[in-house]
């Protein structure tokens, strides 16, 4: 009889191209998954219902595809601390196996469980599957962490890549015995989001799931990656690939997603094409340069990076922010992109650093409001994306560019110059002319008729008194 092993999944909601999975299955046949709702992380104050809902979707297909291959995914609710081990206990596993995360509340959890694991007498394995390259694998040549993004970028892209790893085929569950000490040990039917207090009824940017996720990579590389450094930057554009909350989740592998990019490129042929190819896979080492940070520099997720924003006079006026969480700022590119974010759970790029340099540079309200609230309305929110993406923006981060203002109108100019995505945001704005759209300046008499706010603060004006007041700070300094 083949020994049973664990594998616990956290950000790798796949069964294809998964490493630690991969391994786990080397040591044996008999290899059942298991998933824990941690009750620490689901009742925080900001968790979005759109992100619970992908879960869930994404816990419901691995769920099909275990039983697909002969065996189960064991869901839990409980504190994993206590529930994995004794889960393992009770099945009498040999061993439990799970990849490795960079977010300092994971690596504590882990170092926990895995004593709990081995005073028990069951074996550990862990291994590195959520990057292309673990932190532990890239440093500067002076051996330190990366804190500027281009020189990581050099060394990272220069580094052979691995190809995935076989996904997991025919394997051997637990029996009708084992099943029945699971379910005392604590396991139960996969929950929906609602059951767990999430709600959230608008269809998701991306179907939950491995399968789903495999489809929009191949179509994202069939038809649109070629031309991503063109288009990538115009919000009204289908110009990015969407796959954000699905490597955040782990529903493909980063290893596919990269072999995927590189055989279009080798298959492409045009200077333009191979371009756009690598600025795309440039992203991926953005995403990558942050993960980094957070593990090597888990303090950023507390506060600012640079010393110049520990005491920062912000303003932080609860009527100007509430406004700008509504999308009722009076500048219609915030507003649509804001609105966006209420109802899909997603925000184009662009526009996620348009909202975050005017939430800080103008309404002078500190970045970790807007961090925040992004994580309870974001179906891809992921801590280091999410905490890079808002130090960046607002000049706090390892980004050596200290201050960078946005202007709202000039960036609706160049991104969005015939206000398509102003109108498809803001319908009660759509009969007007382009031109009050991108520039914002509306006539108040259209303004009034539309129900539409005017302008909260003035930019120009509030440029001035961000400058000057980081100025004082630098000075003190
Ligand atoms: C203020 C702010 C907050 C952000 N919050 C998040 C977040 O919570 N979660 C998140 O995944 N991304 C975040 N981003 C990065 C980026 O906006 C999203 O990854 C991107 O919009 C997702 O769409 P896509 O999958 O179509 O991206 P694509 O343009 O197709 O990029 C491919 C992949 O690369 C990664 N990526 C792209 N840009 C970045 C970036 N700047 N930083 C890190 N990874 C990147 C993502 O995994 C993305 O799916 C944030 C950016 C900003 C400015």
């Amino acid at each position: 009889m083949s020994d049973l092993i664990l594998f616990w999944h956290r950000r790798d909601l796949r069964l294809s191209d998964n490493i630690g999975l991969a391994a786990a299955r080397q040591q044996s046949q008999k290899l059942v998954g298991v998933f824990c709702l941690d009750p620490n992380i689901l009742e925080r104050d900001d968790v979005a219902p759109a992100r619970v809902t992908y879960m869930i979707g994404c816990l419901q297909a691995l769920q099909q595809r275990y039983v697909a291959v002969g065996s189960q995914l064991l869901i839990l609710h409980e504190n994993p601390c206590k529930a994995i081990p004794a889960l393992a206990a009770a099945l009498n596993a040999k061993a439990v196996f799970w990849n490795w995360d960079v977010e300092s509340y994971a690596q504590k959890r882990d170092r926990t469980v895995a004593e709990a694991l081995t005073q028990k007498g069951i074996q550990v394995h862990n291994h590195w599957d959520q990057l292309l390259h673990a932190p532990e694998e890239l440093f500067t040549g002076s051996k330190k962490p990366y804190t500027v993004y281009t020189p990581f970028w050099k060394n990272w892209s220069s580094k052979p890549k691995a190809k995935p790893v076989e996904g997991l085929t025919q394997v051997e569950g637990l029996n009708e015995q084992e099943q029945l000490a699971a379910q005392k040990a604590g396991a139960i039917a996969l929950p929906t989001a609602k059951d767990l207090g999430y709600v959230w009824e608008n269809p998701l940017l991306l179907q939950p799931g491995e399968e789903a996720a495999q489809e929009q990579l191949e179509k994202f590389c069939d038809q649109t990656i070629n031309k991503y450094q063109e288009q990538r930057n115009f919000p009204a554009v289908d110009g990015t690939s969407k796959l954000s909350a699905a490597l955040k989740f782990g529903a493909i592998g980063i290893r596919t997603v990269w072999e995927a990019a590189e055989a279009t490129y080798r298959d492409s042929r045009s200077d333009e094409a191979r371009d756009s190819i690598r600025t795309w896979q440039q992203e991926l080492a953005w995403r990558e340069f942050y993960q980094h940070a957070i593990y090597h520099f888990p303090e950023l997720a507390d506060g600012p990076y640079r010393d110049t924003f520990k005491d920062f006079p912000w303003d932080n006026d609860e009527t100007l922010f509430q406004a700008w969480c509504e999308g009722k700022t009076g500048y219609p590119i915030v507003d649509a992109a804001m609105r966006q974010l209420n109802e899909v759970g997603w925000m184009h790029n662009r526009c996620r650093m348009i909202v975050a340099s005017f939430l800080t540079k103008d309404l002078l309200i500190n970045w970790q409001w807007g961090e925040k609230y992004f994580m309870q309305k974001l179906y891809d929110g992921d801590l280091s994306a999410n905490n890079g993406g808002w130090q960046w923006s607002a000049s706090s981060g390892m980004d050596p560019k200290p201050v960078r203002i946005f202007n709202p109108a000039s960036q609706a100019q160049k991104y969005d110059p015939e206000g398509e995505y102003i109108r498809q945001w803001l319908p009660e704005l759509s009969s007007l002319d382009t031109e009050y759209l991108i520039t914002g300046k509306i006539p108040e008499s259209d303004r009034k008729a539309c129900g539409y706010p005017a302008p909260i603060v003035d930019h120009k004006k509030q440029q001035h008194e961000f400058k000057q007041r980081y100025q004082q700070q630098k000075s003190e300094q």
